[in-house]
């Protein structure tokens, strides 16, 4: 089975700078209030590059990304 890591996102957080959906835009979309909306809540390794600078990119840290065994990447 390939290796699924875990999306987690603090809307609370987001002060909608739109990084993370300008690097992963199959992952995040801004709605109509200026904030990021999480599309999907898992992914596999080969979005892995792309779906980690995303979460790395968010000013507030509102995104964070764990690994199969709960570890956490971001
Ligand atoms: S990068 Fe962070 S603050 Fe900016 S829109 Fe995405 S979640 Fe919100």
């Amino acid at each position: 089975m390939e290796k699924k890591y875990t999306i987690k996102y603090d809307r609370k957080k987001c002060i909608g700078a739109g990084t993370c959906a300008k690097i992963a835009p199959e992952t995040w979309k801004i709605d109509k209030e200026g904030l990021a909306v999480k599309k999907k809540s898992s992914f596999t390794k080969k979005d892995y590059g792309k779906n980690v600078k995303a979460a790395k990119s968010c000013p507030v840290f509102a995104i964070e990304i764990y690994d199969e065994d709960g570890k956490k990447i971001v």
